[in-house]
């Protein structure tokens, strides 16, 4: 076993670097749809956001999701997203708190 750094990935809204699993995926995928991806693995173009809704209204306000994403996201993904996001923020926050009981 190779001794491995933890992957960070820089939140599209405050451009804070942070571990994977303190962020929140949301990705454009093939069929150019845009969504909160919890798992991680889904495929398409993704952008990180830390998993705190005061991040996900930052990237509403600065269209930071445009730019990561290299699409223009209307207001009404935004919305629609940022209801998603209020909704898995308290499932992240539980499975954060399992994936790092199983690091230990
Ligand atoms: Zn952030």
């Amino acid at each position: 076993m190779r001794p491995r750094k933890v992957p960070l990935r820089k939140c599209v809204a405050c451009q804070e670097m942070k571990p994977k699993k303190e962020l929140i995926r949301v990705v454009r995928t093939p069929d150019e749809e845009i969504l909160i991806d919890l798992t991680g693995k889904k495929a398409g173009r993704g952008a990180y956001l830390c998993g705190k809704v005061s991040c996900f209204k930052l990237a509403k306000k600065t269209k930071a999701l445009d730019r990561a994403l290299k699409q223009p996201v209307g207001v009404a993904i935004y919305d629609q997203l940022e209801q998603d996001f209020i909704a898995v923020e308290e499932e992240f926050l539980a499975e954060k708190e399992r994936v790092s009981d199983e690091d230990e």
